[in-house]
């Protein structure tokens, strides 16, 4: 039996594993997409595989589902299992990834017929449930990162594998947490393949960070400012949605953008994972207004508000739009919700103060803070995770290099685990 890595291998993006077994069978964990300053790239040789037998989708983040498409137009078929809220927001995502990259003439290799086909050629499965496929069993075990997410464990010719997906390994507000399942210790894990996205990094006490936040709202709301929450659309804006629920600022809350579209899906899916359903249908439908059309935004912009809009690093939605509004005044506060990749609106504003609106490079007078309520687990959460599941083999992907280092260096000297951490095209007998 045997792993290629064809991404996410030393990078977080384009995540893709190759499983083939002694019989031929293939299978593959995800097919991601990576956004460069060139364009969209792919797994590295997925394309040269001739036949499949299965996809297993872990969630519906694009660089774990965005590559889809591109199998459906080259005809390679095979089913493509994942929760139902994972493929009811993958064909949102893929939808809208499509539409951005005609707007930007990138060129995206599918048409929206490709889009259509993942839908048909997708199996739904129930977490915590044994299936039988061919000659493996597999089984989806919550990840906790967004709606949907799923940990994948794999029984084939003997031995159990544990594809992690991206996980969190802590409650939020919207997720119960991924956790050493039972399940994974009946019999001992011979491989686990694990996200290390945060593996150089602690995160802070996420209780104590919402009500940081929630004051910082009040404070500048007494002050008599407005306040732009810039937010990821899947996951991000669902738990901001309820955290502000609990809370009675005293002004109208505003929400724009693709969030609008994915929290209707989440309140409409079925999940036993996710948390807080009712208080988010509650403020969703109660609380909050929508804005709909840049007359009724422009209209809301000159009173008192809370704006709440994508996208997440400013680098699209209508978010600088409402910047454009709210830039001129030291009263009003901007937070960003979360990591700001480099060469962003988000980081630019962060760390050197300025932003470009309309093409002219801006320098703000609002105040602007950073609140990370990341969707995945810290390094020490990916510690405690493999030192209670105990595998004979692990390996570290889904990371920048210095990330995945600092997981190596530490499972080299404190676990009796063998530990690996691939590159792009690496390939482990195991
Ligand atoms: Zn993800």
């Amino acid at each position: 039996m045997e792993l290629e890595f064809h991404g996410a291998a030393q990078e977080v993006g384009r995540s893709c594993i190759e499983l083939r077994l002694d019989d031929g069978d293939r299978f593959l964990f995800d097919v991601g997409i990576k956004f460069s300053e060139g364009g969209l790239v792919f797994p590295e040789k997925v394309l040269e595989i001739k036949e499949l037998d299965g996809v297993f989708l872990s969630h519906a983040h694009l660089d774990h589902s965005g590559g889809l498409p591109l199998f459906e137009n080259k005809d390679l078929k095979g089913p493509i299992f994942s929760t139902k809220q994972t493929l009811a927001i993958s064909r949102i995502l893929l939808k809208d990834s499509y539409k951005i990259a005609r707007i930007r003439n990138l060129h995206p290799a599918y048409d929206l017929d490709d889009i259509k086909e993942v839908y048909r050629d997708s199996l739904f499965v129930e977490f915590d449930q044994w299936y039988v496929h061919r000659n493996i069993r597999f089984m989806f075990l919550n990840a906790g990162h967004i709606p949907g997410s799923a940990m994948i464990l794999v029984e084939a010719e003997g031995k159990r594998i544990l594809y992690t997906g991206d996980i969190n390994t802590r409650d939020s507000q919207l997720m119960y947490s991924a956790h050493a399942n039972p399940i994974l210790k009946e019999k001992r894990v011979d491989v686990v393949i694990t996200e290390s996205t945060y593996g150089d990094k602690e995160l802070p006490d996420r209780e104590e960070l919402r009500k940081k936040f929630i004051q910082s709202i009040k404070k500048t709301i007494k002050q008599g400012g407005s306040v732009l929450i810039p937010t990821f659309a899947l996951g991000r804006a669902q738990e901001i949605l309820i955290m502000l629920s609990e809370e009675d600022f005293g002004v109208p809350i505003f929400m724009e953008g693709m969030c609008n579209t994915i929290t209707r899906k989440i309140l409409q899916t079925p999940s036993k994972y996710v948390k807080n359903k009712k208080k988010l249908s509650d403020v969703f439908y109660h609380k909050i207004q929508w804005i709909g059309s840049p007359r009724r935004r422009n209209k809301i912009l000159k009173k008192q508000g809370i704006f709440i809009t994508t996208s997440g690093m400013m680098q699209g939605g209508p978010v600088l739009s409402y910047l454009k509004e709210l830039w001129h005044n030291p009263k009003n506060k901007v937070t960003l919700m979360g990591f700001q990749c480099k060469n962003t609106n988000g980081r630019h504003l962060l760390e050197e103060g300025f932003t470009y609106i309309d093409g002219w490079k801006t320098t703000v007078k609002c105040q602007v803070e950073k609140y990370d309520f990341s969707g995945h687990a810290d390094s020490q959460g990916i510690k405690n995770l493999l030192l209670a599941i105990n595998p004979k083999k692990i390996f570290f992907q889904h990371g920048d290099p210095i990330a995945i280092k600092n997981m190596k260096d530490w499972s080299d000297k404190g676990i009796t685990s063998k530990t690996f951490s691939p590159a792009v095209g690496s390939v482990y007998k195991i």
